[in-house]
């Protein structure tokens, strides 16, 4: 697996993530994204944040670790959560009490990119490159 892949969100049509969501959840992660548990995210089932029989998807962005106590919780409905693009969780007891839980792992600044700046660097290499070869762009007005 390259860095590259585990800092991708990726999002796939089963129900099951594939090893690469797994590892790159694990190290957004690092533990249980429960307020305050700190069992290791490795030994976690991969929670949809949305439900994936309510329409939330199998994506990097939509899971997060839950250790088995966790989960069932969730699953319950003892506790509903509000998973953010950047990781960060918004836990709500059936009393209303509300707990945030932030990502803990090595790489708990992944946030997701969007098409926009994906494209914007894109542009931002390419001209780069055809600078080094052509020179520098001279952007003239055009002449119309
Ligand atoms: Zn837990």
């Amino acid at each position: 697996m390259t860095a590259l892949q585990l800092l991708s969100d990726s999002e796939v049509d089963s129900y099951q993530p594939t090893e690469s969501q797994r590892h790159a959840v694990i190290a957004r992660y690092g533990s249980c994204n429960f307020p305050g548990c700190t069992m290791a995210a490795s030994k976690c089932q991969m929670d949809h944040a949305k439900e994936y029989n309510r329409g939330g998807p199998t994506a990097t962005w939509n899971l997060q670790p839950l250790c088995t106590k966790h989960h069932r919780l969730k699953t319950l409905g003892e506790y509903t959560v509000e998973l953010d693009p950047q990781g960060n969780a918004i836990w709500r007891s059936k009393d209303g009490e509300e707990v945030t839980s932030v990502p803990e792992g090595v790489l708990k600044d992944m946030r997701r990119v969007t098409l926009d700046e994906r494209m914007q660097r894109k542009h931002q290499v390419r001209r780069e490159k055809n600078e080094a070869i052509y020179g520098p762009v001279v952007e003239e007005p055009a002449p119309f």
